[in-house]
């Protein structure tokens, strides 16, 4: 922890300082162009890798980047609220659901019911991306995969965009063009991101 401490102060007086101007700016209102959902793991680093600044992205994280579908509730809608708040108050034009290699949640639909029992609240979130596990096992038998962890992963992604189109007000900007959608896939190893092309259905090296 004292790591962090430190890192604290160095940010107070180094970048902090350098960027006086921005955050003198950003002190008085934000206005993010994009809401970013990726997962909370701690590889994933949205403004690292979009090499963006603070204002930029409006960030959700959640186990496997997850988008529930729209549904009214008197519960406490963490993921649903920040959606909404960022479409409808903020004004984002983009959203990226970002997913990304060696993903935890993802793998977790894999795990032994004896571990997910322990961790009941995550074995229920996870329900909602099961949906692309029946998909990559279709496909699995299809064509032979050897490994389809990366399938998985990425066939999350398209099912939690399909999720944001359950939202009245995403889907009515996404058709009339005002809102833009897209599915982002992080390859950790080798620091390179994919971009989902909705028409040829493929992930797309961004380069
Ligand atoms: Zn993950």
């Amino acid at each position: 922890m004292e790591e962090l401490f430190d890192g604290v102060k160095e940010f107070s007086n180094q970048e902090f300082e350098q960027n006086k101007l921005l955050f003198q700016k950003l002190s008085k209102k934000q206005s993010p162009h994009t809401l970013f959902i990726s997962c909370s793991d701690s590889r994933v680093v949205p403004n690292l890798i979009t090499k963006s600044v603070p204002g930029d992205l409006f960030i959700i994280r959640n186990i496997a980047n997850i988008v529930p579908p729209y549904r009214k509730s008197s519960e406490y809608l963490s993921t649903t609220s920040a959606i909404e708040y960022a479409v409808i108050v903020l004004k984002v034009k983009n959203i990226v659901v970002c997913g990304h290699s060696n993903c935890g949640g993802c793998s977790a639909l894999y795990a032994e019911n004896e571990l997910l029992n322990t961790i009941p609240h995550t074995k229920k979130w996870l329900e909602l991306a099961k949906p692309a596990k029946e998909k990559v096992e279709k496909l699995k038998a299809q064509f032979n995969y050897d490994s389809t962890d990366w399938l998985l992963e990425q066939e999350n992604i398209v099912l939690q965009i399909s999720h944001l189109l359950s939202y009245p007000f995403i889907k009515e900007q996404y058709k009339n063009k005002s809102l833009n959608i897209y599915g982002w896939y992080y390859d950790i190893e080798n620091g390179i991101v994919y971009n989902y092309n909705k028409s040829k259905k493929i992930f797309e090296r961004i380069e």
